[in-house]
């Protein structure tokens, strides 16, 4: 395994800088594009309701990311509570969207170090953080601690992609492997079913930045666990609300038809999805139109990356009442060490795409 990041910072004494420079943010909140501008120093609260404190819903080994995430023990997954979008289809809507209730969750930033540290003893890959952009200094904070305390395994930024660009710009050599969804391809989506301004604008700024830091070089350990780069997540809505071709000619021409990509199949009509609030998005997806959105990566010229089975919509649903195992284990349905990214026939022009055959 190849020595994280991090490590380097904390070394030489950076790491604890950028802390101090992205808790200086905090003052004045401006960490996600949302410029509340409140004092969460002072646990003054605005949009993503989240004071000084980390909010912690579980931590989790993890079975259901992509294959070089997940390896033989799984993905080391820290689910943060609240989130600064609200998307109408949250699937995790439990712990994103219910403040109320996720006060009992908040732990100091020694508790949090804890926690990465019991993933990497129970074996864990990496530690997966879910849903961070609202408490990017309080990880960096907990993160030096376990640094002292001997964490070693890498740092994965799972996102919906409304990050700053300044607050990434820190976390530069922090994250080793930046994982963001690209949820919309285009602003008025964003407004329409997460509630948020300038969703797509903002959005491509991160995906530019995180392609600066990272590039779309992966980096893999000898047994094909990823330690670093770059992959984004395209989910698949119905009646292409996603715009997924738009992302995929985003990607392909803005950063490098390399980039690698995890077309995932897992919508489920949940939350507000319903056919009175959000008729376009309150059904299942299609198999013609996952099948649609597959047909574009030869089309476009995507080189690499993996997509879900189609099928997977059936059992990625979670239940964060028990925070323990808020996934139904998915070797449950599919047999030891496997994910729900089947690898199988690959394409004649994609031959690094791992593609599930069509049913
Ligand atoms: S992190 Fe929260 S308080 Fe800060 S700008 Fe974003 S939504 Fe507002």
């Amino acid at each position: 395994m190849t020595e994280p990041s991090y490590i380097r910072l904390y070394e030489t004494g950076e790491l604890r800088e950028r802390v101090e420079r992205l808790e200086a943010m905090l003052a004045s909140c401006d960490i996600c594009p949302r410029d509340c501008f409140v004092n969460r120093l002072k646990d003054e609260v605005a949009a993503c309701h989240s004071g000084y404190l980390p909010v912690v819903s579980s931590h989790t080994p993890h079975f259901g990311e992509e294959p070089p995430l997940v390896g033989k023990n799984g993905a080391g997954n820290i689910f943060f509570g609240n989130c600064n979008l609200r998307c109408v289809y949250c699937q995790n809507f439990q712990i994103s969207q219910r403040h109320r209730e996720q006060r009992v969750n908040e732990v100091s930033f020694e508790r949090l170090a804890e926690m990465m540290l019991d993933l990497q003893s129970r074996g864990c890959h990496n530690i997966n953080l879910v849903s961070p952009t609202h408490f990017v200094p309080q990880i960096v904070k907990a993160l030096l601690i376990a640094a002292e305390r001997g964490l070693r395994l890498p740092i994965v930024y799972n996102t919906n992609a409304y990050d700053s660009v300044e607050a990434l710009k820190l976390l530069d050599g922090v994250v080793d492997i930046y994982l963001p969804d690209l949820k919309y391809s285009d602003d008025d989506s964003g407004w329409r079913y997460s509630k948020i301004e300038g969703y797509a604008t903002r959005a491509q700024a991160a995906l530019r930045e995180m392609y600066r830091q990272v590039g779309h070089e992966l980096a893999f350990d000898g047994d094909g666990v990823l330690q670093r780069g770059l992959v984004v997540r395209l989910l698949v809505l119905p009646n292409d609300q996603a715009g997924i071709r738009d992302s995929l000619l985003f990607l392909r021409d803005e950063l490098s038809p390399k980039v690698a990509l995890s077309i995932m199949a897992q919508y489920f009509p949940v939350n507000q999805a319903t056919v009175a609030r959000n008729p376009l998005l309150s059904r299942k997806l299609l198999a013609s139109e996952y099948w649609n959105a597959l047909d574009l990566l030869e089309a476009l010229g995507m080189e690499e990356g993996w997509v879900q089975e189609f099928e997977s919509a059936d059992y990625y649903r979670p239940d964060f009442t028990d925070a323990s195992v808020p996934f139904k284990d998915i070797r449950d349905f599919q047999g030891p060490l496997s994910s729900a990214y089947v690898p199988a026939p690959t394409l004649p022009k994609v031959p690094r795409f791992h593609v599930p055959s069509a049913t």
